[in-house]
């Protein structure tokens, strides 16, 4: 029987889901808090089933056409002395090339994949939520009231309706904080060779996605809260690098002068239970994995997948399809969650020791090991991959 679902937050959880409920007949609301969408974004780079998903949904070529040139990864110390070089060619070779892309750009194609077939309320959000014995009672802010079977909650990390509906769930703070962003600018380095530069408490990289474009990304670990973070972004972010070569420097002034960059603290989501009645959290507000993990884009994409997969299988029974996503992920991301706090621990030394520690280690890491490093952490079982619950 095909259902009513409500979908709240049209980023790249909510959009996969509706690709997904569109593909089998549902009728879809779908909803998002901002006026329109940008294809602009800091850049991530889509992972193992993650770009399976994307070609099971028929948009790998689209997602081929937005992505940007990936060549080469240098870690290298402050000091310009490399640490580990990376071809990602050779990076996850037994596994789906991973894809560098900007956020928006990713979302751009999962947009245009749905746009014609689902109608957007763009500047909407929940108002109220009623649970009633068949279905919810929905309000929403432009007034409309409707019935759904299934609210399908996909509004990122900071999601309001997680926080008014869901009790127990944590968002826990990763005293760290990104700067994500692009500058416009003629260089000569080479197109997809990238730096990235491990220090004590922070990580910085450097990405030239074009002859005349460079993304800059960093993590700097801090126990400031988010306001008085982005109040201060700028001089958080000279003082960080104050130290680095001339040309750092000033690239980073050129960044804060006339590039657009946007900056946030990192948030790990803890939702032991991703289920309340007919609402069910997905991707970032259920279990947001924070940049550290470096899957959060695949999680997300990953979920849609297997919510939708139980939908299909329990087509009478959504509160069933939901308990077996609810099962099915819990294990999944206690992984994810536990690689980002790994990775966070070796990309982010917390001293000269841990940074030597970790230099010494990575440097003398020979293809196999590398290979496993890069690869371990980011594949799911068989099963996993099939939605098959042990
Ligand atoms: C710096 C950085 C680097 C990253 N790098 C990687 C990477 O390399 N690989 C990777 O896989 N992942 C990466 N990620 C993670 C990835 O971007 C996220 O996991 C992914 O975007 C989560 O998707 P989502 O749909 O859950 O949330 P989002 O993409 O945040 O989308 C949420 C949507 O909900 C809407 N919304 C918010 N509140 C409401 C509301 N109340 N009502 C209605 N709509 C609402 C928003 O407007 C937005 O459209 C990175 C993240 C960051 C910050």
């Amino acid at each position: 029987m095909k259902k009513h679902i409500l979908v709240s937050g049209a980023g790249i959880a909510g959009l996969t889901a509706a690709n997904f409920l569109a593909e089998q007949g549902h009728k879809i609301t779908l909803i998002d808090r901002s006026s329109s969408f940008s294809k602009a974004g800091f850049l991530i780079s889509l992972k193992s089933f993650g770009v399976k998903i994307m070609s099971d949904l028929g948009l790998t070529q689209n997602l081929l056409a937005a992505s940007l040139p990936s060549e080469t990864v240098h870690f290298i110390q402050t000091n310009e002395k490399i640490i580990q070089s990376i071809d990602y060619d050779k990076m996850h070779e037994n596994i789906e090339r991973s894809v560098l892309i900007s956020r928006g750009g990713l979302h751009h194609v999962l947009y245009e994949a749905i746009k014609n077939e689902i109608n957007i309320l763009f500047d909407t959000t929940i108002s109220q939520l009623e649970e009633k014995p068949e279905m919810t009672k929905v309000t929403l802010s432009n007034g409309n009231i409707l019935d759904a079977d299934l609210v399908i909650i996909s509004e990122g990390l900071r999601s309001s309706t997680r926080e008014r509906y869901f009790t127990n769930y944590q968002l826990e703070d990763f005293n760290t904080l990104y700067v994500g962003g692009r500058l416009k600018q003629n260089h000569e380095k080479k197109v997809g060779v990238f730096k990235v530069y491990i220090d004590v408490n922070k990580m910085l990289s450097i990405y030239p996605i074009a002859s005349d474009e460079i993304a800059i990304q960093c993590y700097i670990r801090s126990f400031e809260d988010v306001s008085t973070l982005k109040n201060n972004a700028s001089s958080i972010l000279k003082n960080a690098f104050d130290d680095y070569n001339p040309e750092v420097k000033q690239l980073l002034d050129n960044l804060l002068d006339e590039g657009l960059f946007f900056m946030d603290k990192m948030g790990m989501v803890n939702a032991p239970n991703l289920i309340n009645g007919r609402l069910v959290l997905l991707g970032d507000a259920g279990y947001c994995p924070t940049a550290l993990s470096g899957m959060g884009a695949s999680l997300s994409i990953y979920g849609a997948k297997a919510l939708t997969h139980f939908i299909a299988k329990y087509p009478e029974n959504i509160l069933t399809a939901c308990d077996r996503y609810n099962r099915l992920m819990q294990p999944i991301i206690e992984k994810f969650q536990t690689n980002a706090k790994n990775n966070a621990a070796s990309f982010l030394p917390k001293s000269e020791a841990d940074l030597e520690k970790f230099v010494s280690g990575f440097r003398a890491a020979d293809d196999t090991a590398i290979q496993q490093i890069m690869t371990e952490p980011i594949v799911l079982t068989k099963d996993q991959e099939n939605f098959i619950l042990s």
